[in-house]
């Protein structure tokens, strides 16, 4: 793509020279992002952007990736290396036959060859799946067919715990790639593969509207869809980067989502690379002692990780954050669920830098709404749309929609038309027609907008509790909750009541060393009246152990619903258990 006159900023002139986050932004729109890509004369390839074009530049020995191994140690990957490997690994598929528009399927940890696997594949202009390694065979399946898969790329243990016995059911499946040097039958070891591969692969130029990723989202609503993104959200993904993450050239970098759900391939391969960072991948689940010791040694700069993980730190307390140097840190984002004011105030104490809470959905492909680096955080609230990001909060009215006056609450919406927008979802087009009207996409989530233009989630639009007239988002009652010194978790869920039509449930979880005794019940009850009035707050509270969460760390409020009223479970693919 050639680059437009109307360039207003370079991607050399944001942040290379040392940029803080503390620093003014230029508010130039996604509209002239394009002048942070390349392209080829209106073509482009998202793994070019993300890759090549740095080695092309110079950029080459500069350290793409570090990945930290599970059991100590680490394995760093230049620009350079990515660049060979990812040619390889293209050679391989067009050697096997396959041609772009056909689907890949990644199944395995966070490894080197999970990146190489998903680059590779968009090189070669193939649709990339990941998908999380810890599912069990049958969301593995389902999702495999959904997407047609021709090609699957896994480790051997999990071929033959979860693959082998439906394997040959699903006829679209071609090659299956083991990583490794050996292989099961009728499969083919990755190593052996790539070793006579060529390097000097030539990047398959697309049209920027051919599909490049499918992503399945959480799930926690119900059965999940796959939401199709092209290569031309890679626009979007170099621009809200920098704008919302403040990514800049060398920056290092940790995103601690799995690839298998759509931040962890955004903002934890594409956008990083493109901004053509330096950074880390942790091979190994959250550990608190691991986690604080990676931000010091690795002298992390940039950070984003979600609410669940930051919860698990708070229950641990400050102190035991108290022996490291987070000098280094200069941004701190959170996506995924809201993030509890106590969070934020926390993060400040313990890092000396709030987390900034950015929101978006699978379906957004990237950040649209994000307490920006310079910008005032307001602790529970989402931010504020990126430049050239137009969010507004819609009701229905009659068969039309309007916006609702400044601080009511109301459906959020977008203006549809940013480069990272899903382009359907797969198979279920009428779904995915449903999701637009008047000229807006309805996101599904409830929020309001204050006078100074920040969003506030109230709670998805399925979660919404309504009591003796009043409208209840769950947030606002687990923000509560989480305040109270005992707890650590809370899920709030509407339960039908004859007099009030709801009323309002919590199930929480408790902070180490607090004992679940019925006095304590009746404390965080009393804690919660006090903050949120008798109308609000909950009128019986449960104490868990864990509470029922989506492997991308949500709380599966619907699960708790239907488990208190003993009503089918409906799609629980994605619930979290201990099976690896
Ligand atoms: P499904 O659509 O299958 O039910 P899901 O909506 O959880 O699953 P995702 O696309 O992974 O799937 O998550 C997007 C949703 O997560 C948003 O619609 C919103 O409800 C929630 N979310 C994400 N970020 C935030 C945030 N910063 N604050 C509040 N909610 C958030
Ligand atoms: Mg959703």
């Amino acid at each position: 793509m050639g680059k437009q006159s109307s360039i207003v900023f370079s991607p050399m002139d944001i942040g290379s020279q040392g940029t803080h986050a503390s620093q003014p932004r230029n508010d130039a729109g996604w509209r002239d992002a394009r002048a942070l890509i390349d392209g080829f004369d209106g073509r482009l390839n998202i793994a070019f952007e993300a890759v090549d074009r740095h080695v092309l530049a110079g950029h080459g020995a500069q350290t793409a990736i570090r990945f930290l191994k599970k059991n100590g140690g680490h394995e760093d990957m230049t620009y350079e290396d990515l660049q060979t490997q990812t040619s390889r690994f293209a050679d391989v598929l067009t050697r096997n036959g396959l041609s772009p528009g056909d689907s890949v399927f990644g199944l395995m940890g966070r490894v080197p060859e999970l990146y190489v696997c998903a680059l590779g594949a968009l090189k070669a202009g193939l649709v990339f799946t990941p998908l999380f390694s810890a599912f069990g065979p049958e969301p593995i399946r389902t999702r495999m067919e959904i997407g047609s898969a021709r090609v699957l790329v896994t480790t051997a243990a999990i071929y033959k715990r979860k693959i082998a016995a439906w394997r040959h059911e699903l006829e679209s499946l071609k090659l299956v790639l083991i990583l490794g040097d050996s292989a099961p039958e009728g499969c083919v070891a990755l190593k052996d593969a790539m070793a006579p591969a060529s390097t000097s692969f030539e990047t398959v130029r697309m049209d920027p509207e051919s599909p490049a990723l499918i992503h399945f989202t959480s799930g926690t609503t119900g059965k999940p869809k796959g939401a199709v993104h092209v290569h031309n959200a890679v626009i979007y993904h170099a621009f809200s980067g920098r704008r919302a993450l403040d990514l800049t050239p060398g920056t290092k970098y940790w995103c601690t989502a799995d690839p298998g759900w759509v931040t962890g391939t955004s903002y934890g391969i594409i956008s990083p690379l493109v901004n053509r960072v330096t950074m880390i991948v942790d091979e190994a689940e959250f550990d608190l002692d691991r986690w604080y010791g990676t931000l010091e040694r690795e002298k992390i700069e940039v950070w984003y990780s979600a609410p669940t993980a930051i919860r698990m730190m708070m229950r641990e307390g400050a102190e035991a954050a108290a022996p490291y140097d987070f000098s280094a840190l200069r941004f701190l984002g959170s996506v995924g669920e809201p993030l509890n004011p106590e969070a934020v105030v926390w993060s400040e104490k313990v890092f000396g830098l709030p987390f900034h809470d950015n929101w978006w959905q699978t379906e957004t492909g990237g950040i649209m709404i994000a307490n920006q680096p310079g910008m005032t955080v307001k602790p529970g609230s989402m931010g504020k749309p990126l430049p050239g990001i137009e969010a507004g909060i819609v009701e229905r009215s009659g068969d039309g929609l309007r916006e609702v006056p400044r601080g009511d609450i109301g459906e959020l919406a977008l203006r549809p038309g940013w480069p990272s927008m899903m382009r359907t979802y797969l198979h279920e087009q009428a779904r995915y027609d449903k999701c637009f009207r008047d000229g807006w996409y309805l996101s599904g989530d409830l929020a309001f907008c204050d006078e100074d233009g920040y969003f506030w989630f109230v709670g998805r639009a399925d979660d919404l509790i309504k009591t003796s007239g009043h409208l209840i988002g769950p947030f606002e009652v687990e923000s509560a909750l989480i305040e109270h010194q005992a707890v650590a978790e809370a899920g709030v869920i509407g339960v039908p009541d004859e007099t009030a039509g709801e009323i309002v449930k919590a199930y929480v979880t408790l902070n180490p060393g607090c004992e679940p005794t019925e006095t304590l019940e009746q404390d965080i009850r009393g804690h919660a009246r006090k903050k949120l009035g008798p109308a609000v707050a909950p009128r019986e509270i449960l104490f868990r152990n864990t509470l029922p969460k989506t492997r991308s760390g949500k709380i599966m409020r619907r699960l708790l619903k239907a488990r208190e009223l003993g009503l089918p479970e409906g799609d629980i693919s994605t619930l979290e258990t201990d099976e690896t």
